[in-house]
C-alpha cells in the first residue's frame, strides 16, 4: 500500500507563473516545476539552510526533502540549458504561517519586521541607513510551536504579560 504523500510546508508564492527562455522557439518544451519544489531551492540554495534545516521547514524528512531538491534541480537545469519553459504550478504543499523576520536600524533605532520569504532589506525604511541588522533577541525566534501572537492576546490594558522585549 502506497504511503499517503505528506503536505509539505511552504512560505513563498512566487508572483510571477513561470520562465520563458528568450529568442525560444514557441515549441519549446514546457517543464512544470512544483510550489514545493520551488521553495526546496529557495530554502537550500538560496537561503542557505543546511538540507535538515530545510526539511524541517517543510515538515518533511530528510530522504524526502533530498528527492524533492534534485527533482526541482534537474528541471532548472533543463530549462537552462536545454532552453525549456517553466512553469511554476500545483504540488502537495500548504502555506506554513508565516514568520516575521525582525531588523534594527542601528543608525535611528528603527525596529521593522518582514516574512520570510522576502529578500534582505538594504537599507532602514525611515532613514535610508545600511547600518542595519538583525534583531538579536530575534534569533531562534522562529521555533516550531511558537505561534505568533499567542503572547499578548487578551492581556489587555494592564495586563502583566506584555509582548517580550525587543
Ligand atoms: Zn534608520
Amino acid at each position: 500500500m502506497p504511503r499517503p504523500r505528506k503536505i509539505r510546508e511552504i512560505r513563498f508564492k512566487p508572483e510571477i507563473s513561470g520562465f520563458k527562455p528568450e529568442d525560444a522557439p514557441y515549441t519549446s518544451e514546457k517543464l512544470v516545476l512544483t510550489l514545493d519544489e520551488l521553495e526546496a531551492i529557495r530554502l537550500r540554495d538560496l537561503e542557505k539552510l543546511t538540507q535538515e534545516e530545510a526539511a524541517q521547514k517543510m515538515n518533511i524528512s530528510q530522504p524526502t526533502f533530498y528527492r524533492l531538491i534534485e527533482r526541482a534541480r534537474q528541471k532548472v537545469a533543463e530549462a537552462l540549458i536545454e532552453g525549456k519553459e517553466l512553469h511554476f504550478q500545483g504540488g502537495d504543499y500548504t502555506m506554513a504561517q508565516l514568520e516575521m523576520k525582525k531588523f534594527t536600524c542601528f543608525q535611528c533605532g528603527y525596529n521593522w519586521e518582514v516574512p520570510y520569504g522576502t529578500p534582505r532589506p538594504n537599507n532602514c525604511p525611515k532613514c535610508g541607513s545600511t547600518n542595519i541588522h538583525r534583531t538579536p533577541e530575534d534569533r531562534g525566534y522562529a521555533r516550531r510551536g511558537r505561534g505568533r501572537g499567542g503572547w499578548g492576546r487578551g492581556a489587555g490594558s494592564g495586563g502583566g504579560r506584555g509582548p517580550p522585549q525587543w
